[in-house]
Parts: C-alpha cells; sequence; structure tokens
C-alpha cells in the first residue's frame, strides 16, 4: 500500500493494512526466516499531514512464533504496540545509506516522489518489536552442549561445569522444579 501524500484528506487517511508470513518471507532475510515465523501482521492508523511531514500513528499486531535462545523450542509471540512516526520529504540527493544513518538519528523518515511506501515501514517497525532473545521459560536449561539434547525433557549425563558462566550457575540454583 502506497500512500500518495498530496491526496491524502484534512482529516487524515485510515490504514487497515494485513500481511502473512508470505509476505514476511518476502521481504525478511535468511537469519530473520531462520529465527522468526511470522503468521499474521495487522496494522490499522491513520496518517496526517502536519505541513509537508506526515504523521503515520496506529497499533500494529504481530502474531509470529519464535524460537527459545536456549533449547530452540518454539515459542509464541503475540506483540501489540502503538506506532509513531513522521514522514518527511527526502532532501537533496544523499543517498539510501545516508539516508538510513540520518534517520536512525533523528527518528524519522523520509519520503519520496509525493509517496510512502507502507509496507517497508510496517515490516520495520515489526523488527524493531521483536526480542533479540526470548526464553521459553525463565528457568529453561537449554541444551547439552555435547549431545544436544533438550535438557528440560531428558538428562544426561555430561557434565557442563566447565562452561557455566557465574550468572548461569546463578540461575540453575534457582530452579525448584525438575521439569
Ligand atoms: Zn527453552
Ligand atoms: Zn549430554
Amino acid at each position: 500500500m502506497q500512500i500518495i501524500v498530496s491526496q491524502i484528506p484534512p482529516e487524515g487517511l485510515k490504514i487497515h493494512i494485513v500481511k502473512d508470513g508470505d509476505w514476511f518471507r518476502r521481504l525478511a532475510s535468511g537469519d530473520l526466516i531462520d529465527q522468526y515465523s511470522v503468521r499474521k501482521v495487522e496494522f490499522k492508523g491513520i496518517a496526517e499531514r502536519v505541513a509537508k511531514n506526515v504523521a503515520i500513528k496506529g497499533e500494529i499486531v504481530v502474531d509470529a512464533v519464535t524460537q527459545c535462545s536456549r533449547c530452540l523450542d518454539s515459542v509464541p509471540m503475540n506483540i501489540e504496540s502503538e506506532v509513531m512516526n513522521i514522514a518527511a520529504p527526502a532532501a537533496g540527493t544523499s543517498t539510501w545509506a545516508e539516508k538510513e544513518l540520518e534517520r536512525e538519528e533523528l527518528d524519522l523518515l523520509y519520503y519520496e516522489n509525493d509517496t510512502i511506501d507502507m509496507e517497508p515501514l510496517i515490516f520495520e517497525q515489526m523488527l524493531l518489536l521483536f526480542p533479540i532473545k526470548t526464553l521459553c521459560d525463565e528457568n529453561c536449561r537449554g541444551l547439552c552442549p555435547v549431545c544436544g539434547i533438550n535438557l528440560n525433557r531428558e538428562t544426561c549425563n555430561h557434565k557442563v561445569e566447565d562452561i557455566k558462566s557465574p550468572l548461569e550457575v546463578l540461575k540453575n540454583f534457582k530452579i525448584t522444579k525438575n521439569k
């Protein structure tokens, strides 16, 4: 979906976008596809013109599955978040990379040719909401580094003390139930 800036009515333009997993896989790189499986992304909001800038605000809802950072089990992710972006007309002839830099610094995005493409915007907003690390359970025991079994479900006789960091030991200390 593309927004033509000069055609945004004074009362604002309503936006409703629903995307599926195919859309995610088309836009995402291999690493992202390995880590996240998106079932549905929905954005409901409004675009309003403020002079030459456009305020895009609304709510994004993501239904996805990721994997536990320790044991690699699937973990559902249901994310709901407010989105607020300002799109400004791109000035000058800076390259896309330069614009990306500016954008990150200013938390601002740019549009060109009177057009805002909503799909990359939704995609980026969604990525910002993805947690860097996810655990199936804060007490997840992870995988045995020697044989690879899931220590939440099975036990083995391998010793892992050697590679434990002090933090890991502390975490294991808190485990009270035997899963
Ligand atoms: Zn886990
Ligand atoms: Zn083992």
